[in-house]
């Protein structure tokens, strides 16, 4: 049977993050992949500054070559619109950024370019192969994937599940999943084409709308005129008010009276693609005896805006750091990676958490963009923005 140190379930963002630190830390690892690459994720295709942060981390040249890849449109801001018309936009073209703070891409191009550029070295990367079962014992973890020519198996001593919203090694590890709805983001993705009055530092536009709170709508514009549109709410919700989030697409785009005006000469480009976002709560067990969960198969999403690829590559980094040690210590246990995140992220997840809920009460919401624009408060936050972000890149 094969052996290696680490298996990796998962070549999202997360997964094959961390088997460029693996590499980078000479560490002898599986990545394994059901899927062939370049393959579609369903998503929003907003890259925050927290991604640029970490491919700086991989190395400067990677984030170089990221930021001059073909497809990798720069987003110099954003705006929120609130459901009384009003528009809180953050413009950081002259914010004195190296690189722009938000970049889209179809997840087709980002997640080929991260396995694209895997290092030669200590990794290996299967595409088309789909683990099919797990199991642990004393000595380590045994793993069954099926490829096109055939079954497999690898015994390694760590297995790391990014196999992102629909867990496997929580499955077959036995592992309590809390796929609890007020936990889950239900969204619905379309790519469309020819959308216009995107501001011309191509930013992000997030509407909340009177109608569709306590969810809400999103047009990210691409590269070659294609602009990723869509709309999510938490799960919890999505049930207790029966809401089609199909139909809701529909009548958004038809009734609001800015969006209506973006697409009224849109052309739809699929059918809408729905996907669930698992989003980041304490309460879930995210590592422990020979495995860690990295990315969506942890819930790494921000709650507030759905933020996954970031936190999924952060949680990577730090995970790369614990596996380092067990290693190097003969102790398999990865558990303090768990605190370790839960901690990195203690801030964001009670400020998300506190936005979210303000998506219930359209008047509050409406309140907090009105503030938000006053000249001191503006100021105050943009600066704050562009500090921490400097540091990032
Ligand atoms: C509609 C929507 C909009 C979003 N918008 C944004 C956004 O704008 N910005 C942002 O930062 N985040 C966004 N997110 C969240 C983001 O998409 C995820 O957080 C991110 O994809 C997580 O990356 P990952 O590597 O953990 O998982 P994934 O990207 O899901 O990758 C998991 C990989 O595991 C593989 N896999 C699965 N099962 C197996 C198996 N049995 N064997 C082998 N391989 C397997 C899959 O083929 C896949 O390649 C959005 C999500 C949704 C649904």
């Amino acid at each position: 049977m094969q052996t290696t140190d680490v298996c990796i379930i998962g070549a999202g963002p997360a997964g094959a993050t961390l088997s460029h630190f693996l590499s980078k830390q000479n560490i002898a690892h599986l990545l394994l992949d059901k899927s062939a690459f370049p393959r579609d994720k369903v998503c929003g295709d907003g890259i925050t500054v927290d991604v640029l942060n970490v491919l700086k981390r991989i190395s400067p040249a990677l984030q170089e070559k990221f930021v001059g890849e073909a497809g990798m449109l720069p987003s110099w801001g954003f705006c929120f619109h609130a459901s009384n018309g009003r528009e809180l936009r953050y413009d950081f073209s002259r914010g004195g950024f190296k690189y722009a703070p938000f970049f889209t891409s179809r997840r087709l191009h980002l997640d080929d370019f991260l396995v694209r550029n895997l290092p030669e070295g200590s990794g290996t990367f299967i595409q088309n192969a789909r683990v099919t079962s797990l199991s642990r014992d004393t000595g380590g973890v045994e793993v069954q994937y099926r490829t096109p020519s055939g079954e497999a198996q690898v015994r390694a001593k760590l297995v790391v599940g990014a196999e992102g919203e629909k867990p496997i090694v929580t499955r077959h590890l036995g592992l309590p999943h809390y796929r609890e709805k007020r936990h889950l983001i239900g969204a619905l993705r379309v790519y469309y084409k020819n959308v216009q009055g995107f501001h011309e530092g191509n930013h992000l536009e997030f509407f909340f709308d009177k109608k569709l709170l306590p969810g809400y709508f999103w047009a990210f514009p691409l590269s070659e005129n294609e602009a990723n549109v869509g709309l999510g709410m938490v799960s919890s919700e999505i049930s207790k008010r029966k809401v089609n989030l199909k139909k809701a697409l529909e009548e958004i785009i038809k009734t609001h009276p800015r969006i209506s005006s973006m697409f009224a000469e849109a052309e739809p480009m699929e059918t809408p693609q729905g996907w669930g976002l698992p989003i980041i709560t304490p309460e879930r067990e995210i590592a422990g005896e020979r495995y860690a969960l990295i990315g969506d198969a942890a819930g790494m999403i921000e709650p507030f805006t759905g933020k996954g690829i970031g936190p999924g590559m952060m949680s990577a980094r730090i995970c790369a750091e614990y596996i380092q040690e067990a290693l190097e210590k003969k102790a398999y246990n990865l558990k303090p990676y768990e605190a370790h995140m839960y901690r990195y992220y203690k801030s964001e997840i009670k400020a998300g958490y506190r936005l979210q809920k303000t998506l219930k009460y359209p008047l509050m919401l409406n309140a907090v963009v009105g503030l938000s624009n006053l000249g001191p408060f503006k100021r105050w936050s943009h600066q704050k923005m562009v500090r921490e972000w400097n540091k990032w890149m």
